[in-house]
């Protein structure tokens, strides 16, 4: 059994669907179980709808409404043509779409959105792909299945970023999934969405069809997840940035997190975790070039000093002095629980004698944490600080690597710079704006072009 996830551009109009369709057609033998994104921009709009709406706009909430029907009825009219579901599919998602016209009405009423209506606006993206997409496999000849994410992606209600419940999944997947794969059928399922146990949807969070996938695949014990996406593979940085950057064809799964968690969105950073516990290797693809050989993301992959490269903008620094610090014990687990009790992950930290540095990934509660924290000493912020992220196995065998990062900085003006304890991630903090300057600079001195 292997998991294929197809991300948003590549389902994102009838063409790329039937590329996807393709795919799966040629893995029949290996028993896929297919997870698909939302149409590519889909998320972006439905979040837009709830926005606008709350906030007054409904007319304009309501034409975006519009422009999805259209889009989504298109997709379906070119992937269904002739197909006998056609009728019933354009239902759906018209009846889809009606719900969400009536969410945009009541949250217009209302005046402001909660974590909880933003769920079920954005959920919608993914519900109506992976029907449109199940429909679109049967006419090619595929026998698929739809299957309700919300009755096998089981979660707590942390609503926007809803935590898998492990057990209840695999309970889920056993009863829901595994038997239509036996059955030699193709099941087809929404990735990043879910449901709490008493059935409230829930969403994982940005970026999260690739989690569902490696959750379902960890469920299941499928021999391989396969994340099909827009690029090569994971490459020695963001091409978008870095033209030249490179295909990895293999890397490890260690290395494969940290560039994650450090801003490579090609993977969720939760998406290596569960294929990690059950030792399932992680493929990344290109759906436009399905003949590629993409990334294999294993445990066992060559070690070299850097694999890849890494950055995140738009990040706050919190700084903390206080002589009570010095030679105090439990002090540092009183300033952590700080940022625990207000559900703020931390990045990067440095500690001296008497100060801590943290740099925060979502801001949403530094007033809080600001407050909390003054109860200890000496806080102060600084905002638009970036971070960049030089990762590889092989990184702290000597000190000449970290070296020669700080050599390609130049002038280049570093913050904070850390080791992590694994020694596999030296994460600098910069300006926000050097971020992009620093990539290229340390892209060019670690994976030069050959002469
Ligand atoms: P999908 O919709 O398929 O999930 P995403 O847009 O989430 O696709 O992720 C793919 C994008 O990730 C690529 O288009 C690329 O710009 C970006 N990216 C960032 N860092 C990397 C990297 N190291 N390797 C490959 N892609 C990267
Ligand atoms: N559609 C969701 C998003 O745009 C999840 C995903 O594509 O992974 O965030
Ligand atoms: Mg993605």
């Amino acid at each position: 059994m292997i998991v294929c996830k197809f991300g948003g551009t590549s389902v994102a109009d009838g063409a790329a669907i039937a590329r996807a369709a393709a795919i799966v057609a040629g893995k029949r033998d290996r028993q896929p179980v297919v997870v698909v994104s939302a149409l590519g921009g889909a998320t972006n709009d439905l979040l837009d709808v709830a926005q606008r709406a709350a906030n007054g706009n409904l007319l304009v909430a309501l034409s975006i409404v519009e422009s999805l029907r259209q889009r989504h009825l298109t997709t379906t009219a070119t992937l269904l043509d002739g197909s006998p579901e056609r009728d019933d599919v354009e239902a759906e998602v018209s009846a889809g779409l009606d719900e969400l016209a009536h969410l945009a009405e009541a949250l217009s009423t209302l005046g402001f959105v909660t974590p909880r209506s933003l769920d079920s606006v954005a959920a919608i993206g993914e519900l109506l792909s992976s029907r449109i997409v199940a429909a679109a496999f049967r006419h090619r000849g595929l026998d698929a299945e739809w299957v309700d994410a919300r009755d096998v992606t089981i979660t707590d209600d942390n609503f926007t970023r809803a935590a898998p419940d492990l057990p209840r999944i695999a309970a889920a997947t056993r009863e829901r999934l595994r038997p239509i794969v036996q059955a030699g059928r193709v099941p087809v399922v929404g990735g990043f969405v879910g449901a709490t146990p008493s059935h409230i949807t829930t969403t994982l969070g940005r970026g999260g069809s690739d989690y569902s996938a490696s959750l379902l695949g960890a469920a299941l014990e499928a021999e391989a997840i396969e994340i099909w996406t827009d690029v090569d593979g994971m490459l020695t940085a963001d091409p978008r940035l870095i033209p030249t950057a490179r295909l990895i064809d293999r890397i490890r799964f260690d290395e494969a997190a940290e560039l994650a968690a450090f801003g490579a969105k090609v993977l969720h950073p939760s998406t290596i975790a569960p294929a990690v516990q059950r030792g399932i290797p992680v493929y990344v693809f290109n759906s436009r070039r399905p003949e590629g050989t993409g990334t294999m993301i294993t445990f066992d992959a060559p070690r070299y000093p850097v694999r890849a490269l890494a950055g995140k903008r738009d990040k706050t620094l919190v700084k903390l002095r206080s002589a009570r610090m010095l030679l105090a014990h439990g002090f540092l687990g009183a300033v952590f629980a700080v940022f625990d009790r207000h559900r703020t992950s931390i990045d990067v930290v440095t500690t001296s004698e008497v100060s801590v540095s943290v740099t925060l990934d979502d801001a949403s509660n530094l007033e809080a944490i600001v407050a909390d924290l003054s109860a200890f000493g000496d806080v102060s912020v600084e905002q638009h600080r970036g971070l960049v992220a030089i990762v590889g196995a092989g990184l702290s065998d000597g000190a000449q690597t970290m070296a020669q990062a700080l050599g390609a900085l130049g002038d280049i003006k570093v913050h904070m710079a850390s080791l992590s304890a694994t020694g596999l991630n030296f994460t600098l903090v910069l300006d926000d704006a050097q971020v992009n300057p620093a990539l290229q600079r340390l892209h060019a001195t670690f994976f030069p072009e050959p002469a």
